[in-house]
């Protein structure tokens, strides 16, 4: 049968699930200028597929042009290739469109870079189930649940590496039939771009074996749940490690101190955006290796901020391991608006100076929003968040999160978490 190259492009939108359009291959160079038209409304596609509510209409074109250093080309054999790009969002006029999620992640890394000469280094460790996995009792970390997904992992890392990306570790986690994969850092944009391609190859990797990944927060409300940790560092103009002075306390420079004082500061306002399903608050709950206070810890998997360091070879080695990892995100989230809220509220705590708790005062730290809904009222009430967003489009996300949790009015928690099992 003759055949012709889809390509496809795609963002990360408000629900967290890769949405665009796609065109022939062929006319790829003219793709590449006029990009392809979209509804504003199309921002407003909710988590679960309809549009609830939006306040843009019918109205209205703006254009999602491919960006050609994020080209993904996947061989699956005789079964249709993996050809996506991901888009930046222009209106007519060539200008960001005010609600471009890739946009806000991008004017978080320019503003950071612009004021303290720093760049983000981050990278996205991302759990998910398998379905092509057994479950068996006794599983958690076994050589026997790696053997159990069979070819999966071994075709994954081949496509991530195919995709241009470099698999940093891919095991068996402790959830039935959990599975995680983790990629080398990167630098600003680059690192979200590389978790949403990372999510891609999963689903499709497990889409040609007939078998589909779930990467829904929780799959039961009385078990454990699949976190997105987010691994964060900074790094100065040279390449130089800036998060870590082992003289400090915790370990931290002083500017990276203040960083994290950001984080915590914002954390009501950026679980909202980090955690944004129903969901997402019953994986938030006491021993599950999920945090529910606002506090950091160096190596402790139940805080919200873990230190994360490792033994190397010498201190330079020690310095670039040394990073910071955000547990209170899942793959509810754009990486876009996920990433982009830790580096505004880092920024914002370099900005005011902010100040960590001394290590012996962590425990007194605030708990964690318990339900979206308290999320969103904290993110609403957030002068700092308004301007990072810009207002209309903090305004957009508030009715976008508002309307799904209407959806989901009078569902029990086990149905809720059934119905973004379907959809994440
Ligand atoms: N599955 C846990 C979570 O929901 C994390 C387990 C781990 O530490 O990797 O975040
Ligand atoms: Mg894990």
């Amino acid at each position: 049968m003759e055949r012709e190259r889809i390509g496809f492009v795609g963002t990360s939108d408000l629900a967290g699930h890769f949405r665009g359009k796609s065109f022939p291959m062929a006319d790829l160079p003219a793709r590449l200028v006029r990009g392809v038209g979209l509804a504003p409304s199309n921002m407003m596609l909710s988590a679960f597929g309809p549009i609830y509510e939006t306040p843009f209409g019918t109205e209205g074109e703006v254009f999602l042009i491919p960006d050609p250093g994020t080209h993904v080309e996947v061989m699956f054999g005789d079964a249709a290739p993996e050809i996506f790009f991901i888009g930046d969002i222009r209106t007519f006029d060539g200008t960001p469109w005010a609600y471009c999620p890739r946009n806000f992640l991008r004017r978080a890394v320019n503003a950071l870079e612009d004021e303290t000469g720093l760049r983000l280094l981050s990278a996205f460790e991302q759990e998910f189930v398998y379905t092509g996995a057994e479950a068996r009792p006794a599983s958690p970390y076994r050589l026997d649940a790696l053997r159990r997904q069979g070819i999966f992992g071994e075709a994954l890392l081949a496509a991530l590496r195919a995709a241009g990306l470099t698999p940093d570790s891919f095991l068996a986690e402790y959830g039935a039939r959990q599975y995680e994969v983790t990629i080398a850092p990167a630098i600003g944009v680059t690192a979200a771009d590389n978790a949403v391609i990372t999510r891609e190859l999963t689903q499709a990797v497990a889409f040609r074996l007939g078998q589909r990944t779930i990467h829904a927060p929780i799959m039961d409300p009385n078990d454990v749940g699949t976190g997105t940790h987010i691994h964060f560092s900074l790094v100065d103009g040279a390449g130089a490690p800036a998060l870590p002075d082992l003289s400090g306390p915790y370990g931290l420079s002083e500017v990276g101190s203040r960083f994290i004082a950001g984080i915590l500061h914002h954390m009501p306002a950026i679980t909202a955006v980090t955690a944004p399903s129903v969901a997402s608050y019953y994986r938030l709950r006491p021993n599950r290796w999920a945090p529910t206070t606002a506090n950091l810890a160096s190596l402790d998997r139940g805080a919200a901020v873990r230190l994360c360091s490792a033994p190397g070879s010498d201190g330079d080695t020690s310095a670039r391991q040394f990073n910071a990892e955000f547990r209170v995100a899942d793959a509810a989230a754009s990486p876009y608006l996920a990433l982009g809220m830790l580096v505004h509220a880092g920024l914002d705590g370099v900005r005011k100076k902010m100040a960590l708790p001394s290590p012996g005062q962590a425990k007194g730290a605030s708990r964690l929003p318990a339900s979206l809904d308290e999320a969103l009222d904290f993110l609403a009430g957030n002068g700092e968040a308004r301007d990072w967003f810009g207002a209309d489009f903090l305004d957009v996300y508030l009715m976008f999160k508002r309307s799904e949790i209407h959806s989901l009015d009078g569902l029990d928690e086990q149905e809720i978490c059934r119905r973004y099992a379907e959809v994440y």
